[in-house]
């Protein structure tokens, strides 16, 4: 997984292209992001005792192939190769201006 929780990702395609937000959880199993404020859907949740019907918003993962990682350096949506820096771990480069994305 490229992406990374905390990480700032822009959504490339579906409703919400264009949404900027950051990385709440990374579901590797389903290749999927949830990310802040994207992908919401209103529940609407039923009457429970006193408390009347309510609608509850939430937002539901994103595919990964529908976002791009937004490099901390550049602030560009910028694709990203693994280099192997000195310690012997892996480092996400932005190919832009080609700085490490932390
Ligand atoms: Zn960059």
């Amino acid at each position: 997984m490229k992406i990374k929780k905390n990480d700032n990702v822009l959504v490339i395609k579906g409703k919400d292209k264009g949404r900027q937000g950051e990385v709440q959880r990374v579901l590797p199993g389903t290749q999927k992001v949830l990310i802040e404020g994207v992908n919401i859907v209103k529940r609407h949740r039923k009457a429970q005792g006193m408390s009347g019907a309510d609608i509850v918003e939430k937002e539901l993962p994103i595919s990964i192939a529908n976002v791009m990682l937004v490099c901390t350096h550049c602030q560009k949506p910028s694709k990203t190769s693994i280099r192997v820096i000195g310690d012997g771990s892996k480092a996400r480069i932005c190919k832009i201006c080609e700085e490490v994305i932390e």
